[in-house]
């Protein structure tokens, strides 16, 4: 007799393996696939994001900055440590030690909540059944009442830049390097591509980024992405906008990357290319042809605001369905999903999902930006505060960047806010949780906030949005 859950996750990534502890915790019984192994060949949980994605991209951020302040700003503070050298292979150990913790960590969650742990291939077939092919290559046919695809995604290949995970790598390959790169190339400036970019420049790596748009970092607020580009190429990464890599020759340990721009076409030779162009849903033998379950014309599983796909009972979270590929949105999709399949009427508010770019300095934002507002006709009164007027940010000697408060001209109810410079992830946090409640700037003017703190710099922002900070001008009077 075959296995029969009252919800089966394909996918134990933050979208399927968060659905699957929810679905146990409200008493539904629960199953969740997933086949991806590490090194050693066992089953490894937390997909993307826990293996090769947001965790140890941070593991490595977090040491190379450590590196980066040790050997170019410890001596503002009087701090001497002499020559101070990286060991690259004792920090790629130290980030797979917080991987293995965290995807073991949620093997235990599972353990403690009772999800059952099914190891291989899931595949939806037609009338809510769903094949495992697990690694023996035997399969069995599992039944559920509802099943929740979390297949996640993958990065995406360019034929100008084949990946060969030794010269030419992808986000995964990046994690791995043993030695720095002397001459590296990242390809995308988007947010993955400025994060490992960012890791190895602080190591020493000349880092050269290759950009086909125009604009910088497009979706950020505009006085954010010039900021970013101004301190980025102060920093040392060579950013090249609208240059677009039409081929690469690898010769031997280097690679040829060929690209065009305004003045014709370009190349220069690398040591290491990263090729970081976005990713794509992951859908590969994940659907039974009479499935029913339809795809969008671009690869992704489509489904409505509440995950539903075109079978009832049947629904879709995370990276293979549209949105921003985070995370956190996976994760509360999850949620959302199993709530509802509960019967209760959760609702994701797609509109305050914030955006980080884990750099030095952070970037972050959540609600819309002032060009977006403009161009929709609404007008708006803007905020700003520079971590340079900061007392905290000076006593850290990390003054770059600003926060940046906008509210409704009519209203005052904030918008957006967006931040460059430290902590800049926890403070639109702050500003995410006033939005969700409706916020309006003067609201946040007339909170109490701990002196001296980086969240200040919000304070003083969202005061200076009718014209009242204390610590800068006003540009509006009052
Ligand atoms: P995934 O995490 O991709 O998980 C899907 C899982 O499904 C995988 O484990 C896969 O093996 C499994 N699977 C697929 N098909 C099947 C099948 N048929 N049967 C069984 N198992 C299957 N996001 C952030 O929010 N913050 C960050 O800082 C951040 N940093 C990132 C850094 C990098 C380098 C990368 C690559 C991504 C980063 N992301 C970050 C994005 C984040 O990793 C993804 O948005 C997130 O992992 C999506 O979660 P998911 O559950 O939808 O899919
Ligand atoms: P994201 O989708 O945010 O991960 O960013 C990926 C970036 O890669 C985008 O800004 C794309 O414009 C950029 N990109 C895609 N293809 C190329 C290419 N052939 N050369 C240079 N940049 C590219």
């Amino acid at each position: 007799m075959s296995q029969k859950f009252d919800v089966v996750v394909i996918g134990a990534g933050p979208g399927g393996y968060v659905a699957a502890i929810k679905a146990a915790q409200l008493g539904l019984t629960t199953a969740c696939i997933e086949k991806y192994q590490d090194k050693e060949g066992k089953l490894a949980l937390g997909g993307t994001c826990l293996n090769v994605g947001c965790i140890p991209s941070k593991a490595l951020l977090d040491s190379s900055w450590k590196f980066y302040e040790a050997k170019n700003q410890f001596g503002v503070h009087g701090i001497s440590v002499g020559d101070v050298k990286m060991d690259v292979a004792a920090m790629i150990g130290r980030k797979s030690q917080i991987v293995k913790g965290l995807t073991g960590g949620v093997a235990s969650l599972f353990k403690a909540n009772g999800v059952t742990s099914l190891q291989g291939h899931g595949k939806l077939l037609a009338g809510k059944k769903v094949e495992l092919t697990k690694p023996d290559g035997t399969t069995e046919v599992i039944e559920a009442d509802n099943i929740i695809l979390a297949s996640g995604s993958r990065p995406i290949d360019i034929p100008p830049a084949p990946v060969n995970q030794v010269t030419i790598v992808d986000s995964t390959g990046a994690l791995e390097f043993q030695a720095v790169p002397e001459r590296l190339c990242v390809i995308g400036a988007g947010v993955i591509g400025l994060e490992l970019g960012s890791v190895w420049a602080r190591l020493g790596a000349k880092v050269t980024v290759l950009e086909a748009l125009e604009k910088f970092l497009p979706a950020a607020d505009e006085a954010v992405a010039k900021e970013a580009l101004k301190t980025f190429t102060k920093q040392g990464l060579d950013i090249k906008l609208g240059a677009r890599v039409t081929g690469s020759e690898v010769k031997g340990d280097e690679v040829v990357v060929k690209y065009t721009d305004n003045a014709g076409e370009q190349n220069i030779t690398f040591d290491r290319v990263i090729v970081a162009v976005g990713r794509r849903p992951v859908t590969t033998e994940l659907l039974a042809a009479d499935s029913g379950v339809d795809i969008d014309e671009r690869g992704f599983i489509f489904v409505n605001d509440q995950c539903e796909t075109s079978v009832p009972g049947v629904f879709a979270i995370g990276d293979v369905v549209r949105g921003l590929m985070l995370a956190h949105k996976a994760s509360e999709e999850g949620i959302m999903v199993v709530e509802r399949i509960k019967g209760h009427k959760t609702q994701m508010n797609y509109d305050l999902i914030p955006s980080v770019i884990y750099t030095h300095p952070e970037i972050a934002w959540v609600g819309k930006t002032e060009q977006t507002l403009k161009a929709e006709g609404v007008e708006v009164n803007v905020g700003s505060f520079p971590f340079a007027a900061s007392g905290r940010a000076m006593a850290a000697n990390d003054t770059g960047g600003f926060v940046k408060v906008i509210a409704d001209a009519k209203t005052d109810r904030v918008l957006g806010v967006h931040v460059i410079g430290p902590g800049a992830a926890e403070l639109v946090q702050q500003g995410a949780i006033g939005m969700e409640f409706g916020t309006s700037a003067e609201d946040i003017g007339m909170m109490v906030f701990s002196h001296p703190t980086l969240s200040e710099a919000l304070h003083e922002a969202a005061l200076a949005v009718n014209g009242g900070a204390i610590h800068i001008q006003n540009k509006k009077k009052r």
